[in-house]
């Protein structure tokens, strides 16, 4: 039995690699300084699974921005517009400008675009092939990380992207040709970097193949066959690991077991029914990877479950064929429990349910000791501690809250519904409301500037105390409420200055959250993102944004919007308990927001927002499983909203998102207005709302956040007079894409004039 990592989190362990590239980028240090913290990282990894007691050590799971743009470097599959570059700056220069894009010595070029990695909140920069697409190997960095490896005694297992999972990642960026079909072009680079290994002494190669336990067409399977003979065909020596995860094999579980390899990695946390299959189906050449600690996730292993499957394997393969490993890369894991010390927003009862990536290094060691046939003292030990743990995680009181459990039981249908359909609550909120034609409203925030983001500072550190603090987010609200009514904004919002992030600022409000001070998992390039960790059933002690709602509308005769995150967005942006459904979860965070829109309309806000920009990207991998877990998520989005009268308007906000294939489900949701980016497609996003005949009231984002640009009125009118051509006029909102909290106020003042303007001018036609 064998023990291994598919791969390690290179961030460091205090974040070293973000600070080291946002240092370089600023040209603050120089590119050895960069390569050395980079080694650093590595050979600390190394260090740390060897003295661990991992058999297979990987090597190029290290990246500087993203793996794909690695591999997209590699095979040399660089895009024309930075053929320039690529001719007279160093590699890294010319990667990190594919990743950024490029703003100097008079040129401009733009960054690749970057796309979600499978379900996780992982970004990749996404490959661009042309027709007649060409590789060749232009970068070494796989063959040079294995050999500084070699130097320093550990014979790693390289892990490079698998040919089809990278061809099958990127984009096709012209008509007239299949992706897939580039196999051909690129095979003969995989087969060289795979020499040059072999040559310099590997003897293990990982192969990352996700999309083998997605959907995959007819002709992807047979390119798979085809690819993976000749692989094998060429090196029969070399021990090839292919990898999956994120999901089951399933439909594909005869490919993967067929395809000519010697070792098949399964996720058995996403996807634990498929052993028995795979046990029954795996050819006597081919080894298992068991995948049965979650690298998506921050708890405790339960070493008497995952034993159960390691016994299962080894009972009917041998033990020789067994790997034992954790889920998926632990890229997605923060990265080291200990150095977790504040108390009082992880209690060591909580903590001690807990594993980041270091740990988890520990438990896969672990497990394989305990699988031996007779565990040690020292072992049979550490299994009673696991034992004791999970028992008393399950039995908490910290978890089970009885009222929260009822509270479930007794939510019913109704609960799910307003109390009249769209068309009649629409005239009573016209009345009340009295809004023009092309009403104008924001998203929420408004920009989170260095002095309020100083102001949150000092308050953590105690250098103000909370009147003080008070008094300066007041100002703040005060100004921002002042000026929209100045402008002529039609549905006022209060800016959100007392929020850091729109998941955490109610996480710390509601029950069943802990935070971690330093679990940060990186998002994309140097951008690392610190996710609350709900454990426990949730549910709001105390109102949590009613204070600054009502006080911000105390200040104005305009209307002005609450403003919430919505159930599926904090479910999706936090690490989730995995002892029950998530849907439960959910199903819970959403009866707390509920709470929170009764009590603002309580408060006599008749305008309440629930964001939930995270619908589209928590939809499933498999299509299969697309209806189930809409069903429950747009549930838990109406719960949320259908406790209040039918004169008060619930609004609700998606940003990147496209809806064609999930537009019943928006329409499903019901809010009385949802606000959309839509800029940057030139409101193309609308067609599948127009097509649908989307009922409700929509506010397609008539300017791009996202950039300091700022629109002219006339290109909000053009972007106007579109939108009416497919939507009725009585149903358009007039709004930015998003929230302006990365905006300057500047930008921010201009842009908005013209926005409001733009409606004028719009609505002077009716
Ligand atoms: N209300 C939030 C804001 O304006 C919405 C952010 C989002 O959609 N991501 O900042
Ligand atoms: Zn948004």
């Amino acid at each position: 039995m064998q023990t291994h990592l598919l791969g390690y989190p290179r961030i460091g362990s205090n974040r070293e690699l973000k600070k080291a590239c946002e240092q370089y980028w600023a040209g603050k240090i120089n590119l050895d300084d960069l390569l050395e913290v980079g080694k650093t990282i590595t050979q600390s990894n190394w260090k740390l699974q060897q003295e661990a007691g991992i058999d297979l050590i990987p090597c190029n799971d290290f990246s500087y921005y993203d793996q794909v743009l690695d591999m997209t470097l590699t095979v040399g599959a660089i895009p024309e517009r930075y053929q320039e570059i690529a001719l007279k700056k160093p590699e890294l220069d010319v990667y990190f400008a594919m990743a950024r894009g490029f703003q100097k010595d008079g040129l401009d070029i733009t960054a690749m675009e970057m796309t979600k990695w499978f379900d996780t909140n992982y970004h990749y920069i996404v490959p661009e092939f042309q027709k007649n697409q060409e590789f060749k190997l232009f970068s070494n960095k796989i063959i040079e990380e294995f050999i500084r490896a070699k130097q320093t005694g550990f014979n790693a297992k390289p892990v490079i992207i698998g040919l089809l999972t990278y061809l099958l990642l990127g984009k096709e960026k012209e008509e007239g040709f299949d992706k897939l079909d580039l196999a051909q072009n690129l095979l003969p680079v995989y087969i060289q970097i795979l020499k040059e290994l072999e040559g310099h002494g590997a003897e293990y190669i990982q192969f990352d193949e996700p999309f083998l336990a997605l959907d995959l067409t007819e002709k992807a399977k047979e390119v798979y066959q085809f690819v993976y003979a000749e692989i094998k065909k060429q090196f029969p020596k070399l021990t090839f690991i292919v990898a999956t995860y994120f999901d089951g094999l399933k439909d594909n579980l005869s490919l993967a077991t067929s395809l000519p390899v010697d070792v098949l990695h399964i996720d058995l946390v996403r996807c634990p029914e498929q052993l028995d299959e795979v046990l029954n189906n795996i050819p006597n050449t081919l080894s298992l990877s068991l995948g049965v600690v979650d690298g998506r996730n921050i708890w405790k292993n339960d070493f008497q479950h995952s034993l159960q499957f390691i016994k299962k394997a080894v009972q009917k393969i041998g033990s020789e064929r067994v790997f034992i490993a954790p889920s998926c890369s632990l890229l997605h894991s923060p990265f080291d429990l200990d150095s977790e010390k504040n108390e009082e927003t992880l209690s060591p009862e909580i903590k001690q349910w807990m594993a980041f990536a270091k740990q988890k290094v520990y438990e896969v060691v672990n497990l394989k000791k305990l699988a031996s046939e007779n565990p040690d003292y020292n072992t049979l030990q550490i299994l009673a501690e696991n034992k004791k743990a999970i028992e008393n995680r399950k039995t908490s009181p910290l978890i089970h809250n009885q009222k929260v459990k009822d509270r479930i039981d007794v939510t019913t249908e109704s609960d799910a519904r307003r109390n009249n359909p769209f068309n009649v609550r629409k005239e009573v909120q016209q009345e009340v409301l009295q809004l023009p034609l092309f009403p104008t409203t924001t998203i929420g925030s408004f920009p989170q500037t260095k002095e309020v983001r100083n102001w949150r500072a000092k308050f953590k550190k105690g250098e103000l105390n909370a009147e003080q603090y008070d008094i300066l987010l007041k100002q703040e609200t005060e100004r921002t409420i002042r000026w929209q009514e100045e402008i002529g904004i039609d549905v006022l919002v209060h800016g959100e200055f007392e929020r850091n992030d729109m998941v955490e600022y109610f996480g710390e409000q509601l029950a069943g959250f802990a935070f971690t001070q330093n679990g940060w998992v990186q998002s994309y390039g140097s951008r690392c993102v610190k996710p609350p960790v709900i454990f426990g059933d949730v549910y709001r002690p105390n109102p949590m944004t009613v204070y600054w709602s009502e006080y911000a509308q105390s200040l104005t005769k305009k209307w002005v919007k609450g403003m919430l995150t919505g159930p599926v967005t904090i479910l999706q942006w936090s690490f989730v308990r995995d002892d029950q459904p998530r849907s439960l979860t959910c199903k819970q965070i959403a009866l707390a927001i509920r709470d929170e829109v009764n009590d603002l309309e309580k408060a006599g806000i008749r305008i309440i927002q629930i964001d939930e920009p995270a619908i589209r990207e928590g939809l499933p991998l498999r299509t299969s499983d697309w209806q189930n877990y809409l069903k429950w998520a747009v549930e838990a989005f109406r719960i949320s909203a259908s406790g209040v009268e039918d004169a008060t308007q619930i609004h609700t906000h998606m940003c990147y998102s496209e809806f064609n294939d999930i537009i019943q489900n928006i329409a499903d949701m019901d809010a009385d207005v949802i606000t959309i980016e839509c800029s940057r497609s030139q409101m193309e996003l609308l067609n599948a709302f127009a097509d649908f005949k989307y009922p409700n009231e929509i506010g397609p984002g008539v300017y791009d956040i996202h950039s300091p640009r700022v629109p002219s009125k006339e290109e909000m009118v053009e972007l106007l007079k579109k939108a009416q051509t497919v939507i009725p006029v009585q149903q358009l909102w007039v709004n930015p894409d998003c929230g302006l909290k990365t905006r300057h106020w500047d930008e921010t003042e201009k842009a908005l004039i013209a926005m409001v303007e733009a409606s004028r001018e719009a609505s002077k036609e009716f």
